[in-house]
């Protein structure tokens, strides 16, 4: 066994190792590449080199665009050795650029290429980011396509052609999803979170996405074909016709408890005593999550990729009835992926509630296995640092936070093991873990989207969270702590 090159050795010195290897670069007589294209080869990867060593993963990615558009097989196959070669840090930068650059049939041949066992995490990145790609293939070679990721032996690849299909709303394509489909995951009592609750959401997912209701079976799912679709429902008609009649919302029995069908949700309330849910209540819930749910999909989807999962249900209880639905009692909501359980309270914090606990639902139908400041800190991250992290110099200095920084904040989360609990310590981690997710998102990486998902991957990989981020982020532990607190101070 090899032992790994130090992260930041240059990704451009890595790359020459490459060309020595494979071209005439390597001393012999050249005698197909013009001296001129060899000139502009070394000019690019002393480019690369510099901007690599120095930081400026902007120079990076931007010499790397603007490669394809000169040299595409270049670009492909750095690209690809990028994106599977010994610098692990360098991967995600493949990724990226295969997922930005390269046609559906290059990808297809990437995935086929790529090792199912040694580079499991990074095929998985690959396929989950290239969905958007696939599903924008022309109607002829997409059965090819979607065929190709259905019959892979890697449950999530199967997920992502699910994805595909409902991505690209393929009524036809669906079919091809019948003989994988069990129990929808939404109608199950218990979410294991493993591959196959995974591939089931994103099925079904599918089904949703070009049908507009839930299936919640394979025959269910079948019965579908006859149905005109979503598109076709909504397609404009030749002639005016009377204004539909306002949509009446009728409550579905699971396990004998009713739930309405609103957007993103099955929702069901949970009253002590005198009080029930009724359809006036659903469609009030409905005002109140259906934007959340869509902004969280749309602020994830550049790290998880596009999210076609089956609907998950949600709970609103009373402060008498929430402890035995929600599980955890100390935070006003809580979630699994297929299920969240909402406090009634003021409609500003259920808003608030539902967008974190609608990220913990679209990690869990995306990767197993996370540990709990990773799922703590995305939520965080995602639901209030959507755009841009809140995290400021100003915003430390108001928390008291440098204590944390100098102790070093990954160092301490990678050890927040344990169940829920009350207390300002508690209180301290989440907001450690939000700071966290927000570095990984917003902080001075190349491809930070493509790199949190591969971080996530190789976590679900049985990878260790701590020498997993050592890799992919630079140095040690220490080292990412110290990174972590220099970007905080600056901002
Ligand atoms: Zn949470």
């Amino acid at each position: 066994m090899t032992a790994s090159p130090p992260p930041h050795r240059g990704v451009a010195a890595y790359l020459v190792a490459l060309a020595l290897a494979i071209s005439p670069l390597s001393g012999q007589p050249d005698t197909t590449t013009p001296p001129s294209q060899r000139t502009a080869d070394r000019n690019r990867l002393d480019a690369l080199d510099k901007a690599w060593r120095s930081g400026d993963f902007a120079t990076v990615t931007a010499t790397l665009d603007a490669a394809w558009e000169t040299d595409r097989n270049w670009a492909l196959s750095s690209s690809r050795n990028l994106a599977t070669g010994d610098l692990i840090s360098a991967r995600p930068l493949g990724i990226a650029q295969l997922v930005a650059h390269a046609s559906a049939t290059d990808l297809a041949a990437c995935l086929a290429e790529f090792s199912p066992s040694k580079h499991k995490a990074e095929r998985r990145t690959l396929a989950m980011l290239a969905v958007p790609a696939f599903a924008s293939q022309n109607e002829a070679a997409l059965p090819a396509l979607v065929g190709f990721l259905l019959r892979d032996q890697d449950r999530i690849l199967r997920a992502a052609g699910a994805s595909v299909i409902a991505a690209s709303k393929n009524a036809e394509l669906a079919a091809l999803l019948l003989p994988l489909l069990r129990e929808n995951p939404a109608f199950k009592p218990s979410w294991d979170g493993d591959e196959e609750d995974i591939l089931q959401s994103r099925c079904y997912g599918a089904f949703e996405a070009i049908w507009g209701v839930r299936p919640r079976s394979p025959t269910e799912a079948a019965a579908l074909k006859s149905l005109p679709t979503l598109a076709a429902a909504q397609a404009p008609a030749k002639e005016p016709t009377p204004e539909p009649p306002t949509r009446l919302l009728v409550a579905e029995q699971i396990r004998g408890k009713p739930y309405f069908s609103i957007n993103h949700f099955m929702v069901s309330f949970e009253f002590n005593k005198g009080r029930s849910g009724d359809p006036q209540m659903a469609l009030a819930i409905q005002e109140l999550t259906s934007s959340q749910s869509e902004e969280m999909a749309a602020a994830a989807a550049p790290i998880f990729g596009p999210l076609f999962i089956a609907s998950p249900r949600l709970i609103i209880a009373d402060r008498s009835r929430y402890s035995s639905v929600g599980g955890n009692s100390f935070r006003p909501g809580s979630a699994t992926g297929n299920q969240i359980a909402l406090l009634e309270s003021l409609p500003e914090s259920m808003a608030a509630t539902v967008r974190h606990e609608c990220v913990h639902v679209y990690h869990g139908a995306s990767f197993e296995d996370q540990p709990r400041w990773l799922s703590e800190g995305l939520a965080e991250s995602l639901s209030a640092s959507t755009d841009q992290s809140v995290w400021t110099a100003a915003a430390i200095r108001q928390r008291n936070f440098d204590d944390e920084l100098d102790n070093g904040v990954f160092a301490e989360l990678v050890g927040w093991k344990g169940p829920a609990s009350s207390g300002g310590r508690e209180a301290r981690l989440y907001a450690m873990a939000h700071l966290a997710v927000d570095y990984l998102r917003f902080g001075p990486h190349a491809a930070p989207e493509a790199r949190l998902h591969l971080f996530m991957a190789k976590i679900a990989n049985h990878e260790s969270d701590r020498s997993t981020l050592e890799k992919l982020y630079g140095g040690t532990i220490k080292d990412v702590d110290r990174a972590l607190a220099e970007w905080a101070r600056t901002r």
